[in-house]
């Protein structure tokens, strides 16, 4: 063909570019790979189906996760499926793809879905839902599914995006094998749920596809290196690849960090009042001032605020200790395929990793057992494990009933020999990632703009069933306790705190009492016509959002009145509850609120432990009430419930269909519809965990 040396520059520059636009996407995200440890290895391509028949993948494991449970699990469920049947398995985020082509992926598709809010699909599931709901009848015939929905059954719609999808994959004409899993967190059997259902799936697996079963093998999913130096390019718990020395562009001339700061990047925000709001006998609660000034961060009044935690001090030693790790190894672990995702920042140091990205101090899991036998130190503790990983009920009476963490109860087993095969990569890969903690924020947006406030109950209580272990101790309350006291120059020792953390964090990054925080916007809303009724019912902590609300009232009245106006605010009705009168929250700022909201709010309080006094919760106090809180009702009144979501919210939901009935001469079936109609209609909402 006669192609000089300029028509070969030229035809090369032709393909090049050909291949640039092409691959574009893909250039793309490397090029702006802004949190290089979570999206550098991605391969950019949205098209599912393709993604899978590249990568030579024969079954696909998709997750849509609100707060990393429904991650958990499907990660868990693909490295059985690797280690057990060596399928090619890919896993993946459904934020990340596109569905336009999932009738053609060409393997058995596991979903795992997380329910948030009214029975909603996560943030992160738009599209995925978008899509499934608006397939046409048949279009996904050739889909081959099974699914597992996690949820709460104290909640109104009990696992109800897993039940959505399943019956519009299913009015789309995909084909379900196997039964819907259906976890339920209000019961607390999520673990045993979910063993449940993969046991039978995969029994049906192997059928459907032929497998056969091999002992479970471990195969990494990365690959692991050991560097010898610290450099600015390393983590050592950063939150995200942004903080680190090595990332000069995220931050703007006065070396502030530029957001915006959501799930994959915190701000590092400065608590900068806290204080006890109570402390009797056991307990304690601790108010927080996050200070977001610089941030760019807005709220509103009835957001949450997440909290990203570090593991305490004490229960990192122990996790070295029991795998015999060196806290002071740099490794770096690279994706052996471009489906998967480094989980944090890397490289980082294993005393990091533990410290900042591992969730070490939870109960630990029947599953997680099973995948350790291959690693028991010897023969007498792999049957113990082999039998253990087994046997759900012996499992539960010798190691979930003692609050056991992974450490405790590896410690238990191999009675304090080490456990040092056990390979890193397995732990990143096997132990939960650390998840930022949710709190309802206590402060105002109209009121205080640059400030957010949280009210914790420190979690912190003697093991029942082994009086001489240490206490089980909740991870970010305990810290936010420390921070309180450490900023209060309070002496801590073991009778006000049971764990320490370093304070410092990652290069001092949190020196002077800083934590990583984001805000996650909810429903949550104070209706926006100030005369509307309003019905709160918000024992214990469960108060924090109502402080919010009459906070934000407040506040309104004081602005219209300088404006001029005259405005009269609906009735604010708050049924409040405390065990007795020295853990009542707030206890001196509410006569100021009724005094500055002209009467138009009033607080009703139970209390469930006052000595020789029969108890009392906040449903009593609404039947105690009931022809007002009906006449409110019939008066158009918002109705919100906050707080805990296994007794309280339920039994206020039953106290106001018992309300409605009587009121209206319903019957109770009736009234219990009317109740659901106003919770889809917006008008009663729960905040509750
Ligand atoms: P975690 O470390 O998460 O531990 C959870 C519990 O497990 C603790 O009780 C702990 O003692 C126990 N535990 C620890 N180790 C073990 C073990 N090995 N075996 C068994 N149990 C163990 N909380 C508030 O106080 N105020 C609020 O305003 C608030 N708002 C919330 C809003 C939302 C939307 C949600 C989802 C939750 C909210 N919570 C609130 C709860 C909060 O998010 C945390 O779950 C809570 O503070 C505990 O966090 P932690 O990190 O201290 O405990």
């Amino acid at each position: 063909f006669g192609i000089d040396n300029t028509d070969f520059t030229v035809l090369a520059g032709l393909v090049l570019a050909v291949l640039l636009y092409v691959k574009r996407n893909s250039i793309k995200e490397l090029l702006i790979s802004d949190d290089g440890a979570i999206t550098a290895v991605s391969s950019g391509n949205r098209d599912i189906a393709q993604v899978v028949t590249e990568n030579n993948k024969n079954y696909l494991v998709l997750y849509a996760s609100q707060t990393g449970t429904a991650e958990d699990y499907a990660k868990k469920f693909s490295k059985e499926l690797v280690a057990k049947f060596n399928l090619n398995v890919m896993c993946a985020d459904v934020e990340n793809y596109d569905f336009e082509s999932l009738n053609e992926v060409p393997v058995i598709v596991s979903i795992f879905i997380s329910t948030y809010g009214e029975g909603d699909f996560p943030d992160g599931a738009v599209n995925f839902e978008d899509f499934i709901c608006n397939a046409e009848a048949g279009s996904l015939s050739k889909l081959r599914y099974n699914m597992f929905g996690l949820g709460n059954s104290t909640y109104e719609f009990f696992n109800g995006a897993g039940k959505k999808a399943e019956k519009n994959l299913s009015a789309a004409g995909a084909t379900r094998l196997g039964k819907l899993g259906e976890a339920d967190d209000g019961a607390g059997t999520t673990d045993e749920d979910y063993m449940a259902w993969k046991d039978s799936i995969l029994e049906l697996l192997k059928d459907e596809l032929h497998l056969d079963e091999q002992e479970a093998k471990f195969t990494s999913l990365f690959q692991y290196s050991v560097l010898d130096e610290i450099t600015d390019y390393v983590s050592v718990g950063e939150p995200s690849l942004h903080y680190l020395p090595s990332n000069e562009l995220n931050r703007n001339a006065d070396g502030i960090q530029l957001g915006p700061f959501d799930l994959s990047q915190p701000f590092i925000a400065p608590i900068v009042k806290s204080r006890e709001l109570f402390s009797s006998n056991d307990r304690n609660c601790i108010h927080s001032e996050f200070d977001l000034s610089g941030s760019n961060i807005k709220y509103s009044t009835g957001d949450h605020l997440a909290v990203w935690p570090s593991n305490p001090l004490e229960k990192v030693e122990q996790f070295l200790s029991i795998f015999n790790l060196d806290a002071k190894t740099i490794f770096d672990l690279k994706p052996l395929d471009p489906t998967v995702k480094v989980p944090f920042p890397t490289p980082t140091t294993v005393g990091a990793a533990i410290k900042h990205y591992l969730e070490i101090t939870g109960p630990v899991s029947r599953q997680l057992f099973s995948s350790l036998i291959q690693f028991a130190p010897n023969a007498d503790v792999k049957d113990k494990l082999t039998l253990l990983s087994k046997d759900k009920d012996q499992f539960a009476v010798e190691i979930t009933s003692k609050y056991f963490n992974i450490a405790d109860a590896l410690h238990y087993l191999s009675d304090g020999v080490k456990w040092d095969t056990v390979p890193m990569q397995f732990l990143v890969e096997s132990v939960p990632q650390m998840t930022p903690r949710y709190y309802s924020i206590s402060s105002s947006s109209l009121s205080e703009k640059q400030t957010i406030h949280v009210t914790s109950i420190v979690e912190n209580f003697p093991n029942p069933e082994l009086p001489d272990a240490a206490p089980v101790v909740g991870v970010t309350t305990n810290l936010l306790r420390n921070i309180q006291l450490a900023q209060n120059n309070v002496k801590i020792d073991e009778t006000n705190l049971p764990v320490q953390y370093d304070l410092n964090g990652p290069r001092n990054l949190f020196a002077n009492f800083k934590l990583p925080v984001h805000v996650r916007r909810s429903n949550f809303r104070l209706p926006s016509n100030p005369s509307t009724p309003v019905i709160m019912i918000g024992p214990g902590t469960g108060v924090a959002p109502f402080r919010g609300f009459i906070r934000e009232r407040v506040t309104f009245l004081e602005l219209q009145k300088k404006g001029g106006n005259n405005v009269s605010l609906g009735k604010h009705l708050l049924f409040y509850g405390s065990r007795d009168t020295d853990d009542f929250l707030y206890q001196d700022e509410w006569p100021e609120y009724a005094k500055k909201l002209d009467g138009s709010f009033e607080m009703i309080v139970a209390h469930s432990r006052l000595p020789n006094s029969k108890k009392v919760y906040v449903q009593d106090k609404l039947k105690d009430c009931e022809d007002q809180v009906f006449e409110m009702i019939n008066n158009g009144a918002f109705i919100y419930v906050c707080g805990d979501a296994k007794g309280m919210a339920k039994g206020v939901s039953t106290a106001l269909v018992g309300i409605l009935s009587r009121g209206k001469s319903i019957t109770t079936d009736e009234a219990t519809e009317l109740i659901k109609m106003l919770k889809t209609s917006g008008r009663y909402q729960e905040d509750v965990w």
